[in-house]
């Protein structure tokens, strides 16, 4: 199979791009290392299957022909992550929106009929006060311009458009709103919790928790992500339709951080910080977060394997491992 990766050097897309690689695929990578990064791909570029290209799709003159040659296709490249909306809304809504809008009218235009994910986000159910989420549930978002959810607003705007090509011209897209997902690779520093706990637990520096802790989320392993990602493409009832993806196990952000403590054997404490000084005036958090995954597991029999546990494990023995190569 021939598939094409759009933001393929970041975290998730490059897991799918092992994933695939491991598999016999073919893989063609498109990336503009805004936010993922070439050390994300580094193993596989020796690989004959493997193909990387630092483009921004929002120029690429080769974007067309990318598409003609893909049996499947994952629209990845996305500005995530709160800090970095934030900080680049408009960079946000540019990439968000125009990309994915250039892709599936390449796709059209061409005449082609891939198989296509497009990644949208947990994000989108906003502000709605239920605890868990199902696909049919309401977004609820705040009005008054808060930049805060410039991100959701533009990964809606991605579902709407992918909606409309798969009804209209009946391609094959799957949407799938990702749940907090963790694993090897993520990075820190656009605010995501894992990493930084993680970091700060094998250094036996504070973990930064925001706010009461009392928020929760579920975390899923990447490597179970790629897998139910793979099948919901294949899958063709799910062609045209939105699908939770992520882990239903909740914890809280407080029990996160005592059980990353635990599994690193770390003497950190933890270190309350008011979300006001965490990410400005602004911010909201969500106050629970998690999926609903009937639909996802209807279609596909698709139910993670990876535990928290074993995920922060994991996640210990890198961060160990590159200190020890940095010292
Ligand atoms: N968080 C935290 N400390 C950090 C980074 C994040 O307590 O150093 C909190 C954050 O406020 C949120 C949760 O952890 O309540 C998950 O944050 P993340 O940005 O990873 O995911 P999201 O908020 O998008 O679900």
């Amino acid at each position: 199979m021939h598939v094409f990766i759009t933001g393929g050097a970041g975290f998730i897309g490059s897991h799918l791009a092992a994933y695939h690689l491991s598999r016999g695929d073919h893989v063609y990578v498109v990336d503009n290392l805004s936010t993922g990064s070439l050390s994300n791909i580094e193993a596989f570029r020796g690989n004959p299957h493997f193909r990387f290209v630092e483009a921004d799709i929002l120029h690429w003159g080769d974007l067309g022909r990318a598409v003609a040659w893909a049996d499947r296709i994952y629209h990845m490249a996305a500005v995530v992550g709160v800090k970095k909306v934030l900080e680049d809304p408009v960079a946000v809504m540019a990439t968000n929106m125009s990309g994915t809008e250039k892709l599936l009218r390449a796709i059209h235009s061409g005449g082609w009929n891939p198989q296509v994910i497009i990644a949208s986000t947990s994000e989108v159910y906003g502000f709605n006060p239920k605890s868990s989420f199902a696909e049919t549930d309401d977004i609820v978002l705040r009005s008054g311009g808060r930049l805060r959810w410039a991100y959701a607003v533009t990964k809606l705007a991605d579902e709407f458009l992918a909606f409309a090509y798969a009804r209209n011209y009946g391609l094959n897209i799957v949407v799938v709103r990702l749940f907090n997902t963790i694993g090897p690779n993520q990075v820190g520093h656009y605010g995501m919790v894992v990493p930084s706990f993680i970091q700060q637990a094998v250094r036996n520096a504070p973990l930064t928790v925001y706010g009461d802790g009392e928020q929760t989320r579920s975390f899923c392993d990447v490597r179970d992500t790629v897998v139910a990602l793979d099948r919901l493409a294949a899958c063709p009832a799910a062609w045209g339709e939105v699908v939770n993806v992520g882990n239903d196990q909740e914890i809280s952000i407080r029990g996160l951080a005592e059980l990353t403590i635990q599994r690193a054997h770390s003497a950190s404490t933890l270190q309350f910080i008011p979300y006001q000084e965490a990410y400005g005036e602004e911010f909201e958090d969500v106050t629970h977060r998690r999926p609903v995954l009937d639909k996802l597991r209807t279609l596909t029999g698709f139910a993670p394997e990876w535990k928290l546990d074993d995920t922060l494990d994991d996640l210990v023995a890198i961060e160990r491992t590159k200190r020890l190569c940095v010292a």
